[in-house]
């Protein structure tokens, strides 16, 4: 009987805790009345329910945040009283910007207040055309079409919906980093609003330390609420992107993985030349193996011969060709907004491996691995990125947080279906497998994007190996975030 009445207390408990906090916290209108526009607020009782979703709604669904109250802040004064308020009421933060952070940690905000960055997303180019400022909830391809409109360009991502400011807070990668480095090498300076709802300003003057450790480890201090960044002229040489997909069946994996390791070894290796290899389900082309895609990029009107020729050597399935802008590179990926790659809703769950080189003995183990998937998860995709790294690896390493300019390769499984709690443990489960073989051949230790991590990694795998780097994260982590407010996203431990 006690047992039994033990058991309906926490059941009671658990009905009412929301409901109770959106009473103690959501609904506080001396809050809501600080800020210009009451519809800021969303709750998950309101008549605007859908709206409170589509703003929680995340690219994976599994480990999501949970929120009583999301607040759709317009200007950097609304992030500082937002998180003022959250201290005061001890309740847990999260920024959200393209809400398409998977890492497994952003899912221990439970009850937590979401602080939508969507209404700061306006930009502008200075007027020496050297720069531009965008506010902390831009997202990418808002970004790439707004600079080339005006003729510029810079270190921009593979997808258009995700935000722009959260790849910089962990290095950020894309179609120009060959030319330019990561996006955080873009940053020139950026306001953050720390834990205790001071706004600062850093840069290679204010408050270096902490310029240093944004970019990189950024999602450990505070919430950027703009951002100045290099921009560069496109030149007419650059205005064009061929974009070409080449389908193979899987028994010419070993071959295209030596291919891409000659492009990897050569010492004149194309700065505006990127390839992904892709592992993906097409019953239609081979009915009981996945199929391997691939997808070259060059910044020019078409790919010179010498990178298609082995390729077209080897039969492929089918094989598809146009020549686009910057903004069409992300089109041809499916990753527009409203593309295959930006859906929101499924279940995903990645496991990050950088590499510098391809081994394909354990490709080939990793290939084997994601064969083996059930049919629940025929959606998914396995992934190696092959973004060219000549000015990434010029930049000084020292010079940021982030820890990895050696790398070459970013893989991962990106395991994807439909939400359903028991297919967690089995989609984590086979993304060790293939993550361990994907290390097998490596005779370096794990190293992971922290933008792509599962949030399992050691500190080492996602900020570096060398003690230097985390005995100064350490330090400034406790300087700037005694608290652990900014814990949600690779918190630094
Ligand atoms: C489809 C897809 C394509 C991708 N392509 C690339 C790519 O080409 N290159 C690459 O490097 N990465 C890429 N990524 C990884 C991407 O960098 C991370 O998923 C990133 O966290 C997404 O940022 P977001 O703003 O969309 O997500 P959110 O979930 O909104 O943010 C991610 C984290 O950053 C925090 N955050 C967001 N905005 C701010 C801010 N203004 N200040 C402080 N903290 C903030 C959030 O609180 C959260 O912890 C891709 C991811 C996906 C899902």
């Amino acid at each position: 009987m006690a047992y039994l009445s033990i058991r309906w207390f926490l059941i009671t408990l658990a009905v009412l805790t929301p409901v109770l906090l959106s009473l103690r916290l959501g609904h506080d209108r001396s809050f809501a009345a600080s800020f210009h526009d009451g519809a800021s607020m969303l709750y998950p009782d309101s008549v605007d329910l859908k709206e409170f979703e589509d703003a929680s709604l995340r690219w994976s669904a599994a480990d999501s945040p949970t929120y009583i109250m999301i607040v759709r802040v317009a200007t950097e004064v609304e992030v500082q009283r937002t998180i003022l308020y959250a201290n005061r009421k001890r309740t847990p933060f999260l920024a959200i910007s393209g809400g398409h952070g998977q890492t497994s940690t952003v899912g221990k905000v439970k009850n937590g207040i979401g602080i939508h960055l969507g209404r700061m997303s306006s930009m502008y180019i200075d007027t020496d055309g050297q720069s531009v400022v965008i506010q902390g909830g831009v997202r990418n391809g808002a970004l790439i079409s707004y600079l080339w409109a005006h003729g510029k360009q810079t270190m921009t991502t593979g997808c258009d919906c995700v935000g722009y400011i959260a790849p910089i807070l962990g290095g950020g990668h894309g179609w120009l980093q060959g030319r330019y480095g990561l996006a955080a090498d873009q940053l020139i300076s950026a306001r953050l609003v720390l834990a205790n709802g001071t706004a600062i300003e850093v840069s290679q003057v204010r408050n270096p330390d902490l310029f240093w450790a944004i970019r990189g480890a950024g999602h450990n201090f505070g919430i950027v609420t703009s951002a100045r960044l290099k921009i560069y002229d496109v030149e007419p040489s650059q205005k064009q992107w061929a974009a070409s997909s080449f389908v193979f069946t899987h028994d010419k994996l070993e071959s295209l993985f030596a291919m891409a390791n000659n492009i990897l070894d050569s010492p004149n290796r194309p700065v505006g030349m990127v390839h992904y290899l892709v592992f993906a389900f097409n019953p239609d082309v081979d009915p009981n193996h996945p199929i391997i895609v691939v997808w070259i990029y060059y910044q020019a009107a078409s790919i010179p011969f010498q990178y298609t020729r082995p390729l077209y050597a080897l039969s492929p399935v089918a094989v598809e060709s146009s020549t686009t802008d910057l903004a069409g590179v992300n089109a041809h990926l499916y990753a527009t907004d409203d593309g295959v790659a930006c859906a929101k809703g499924f279940s995903r769950k990645l496991a990050p491996v950088s590499l510098q080189r391809y081994d394909i003995g354990s490709i080939r183990k990793a290939f084997d691995v994601f064969a083996g998937v059930p049919s629940s998860f025929h959606n998914s995709v396995m992934f190696a990125e092959g973004y060219a790294t000549n000015r990434v690896e010029e930049i000084d390493a020292n010079s940021t947080a982030f820890p990895d300019r050696a790398g070459k390769l970013l893989l991962s499984p990106i395991l994807t279906y439909l939400p359903n709690a028991s297919l967690d443990a089995i989609a984590e489960d086979i993304s060790n497998r293939i993550r361990d073989a994907l290390l097998e051949g490596s005779s370096s230790k794990l190293v992971s994007y922290v933008n792509y991590a599962r949030g399992d990694e050691s500190m080492e795998a996602i900020y570096g190996y060398e003690p230097w780097r985390l005995e100064k994260l350490r330090r400034l982590k406790k300087e700037y975030d005694p608290f652990g407010r900014f814990n949600y996203y690779a918190p630094i431990s």
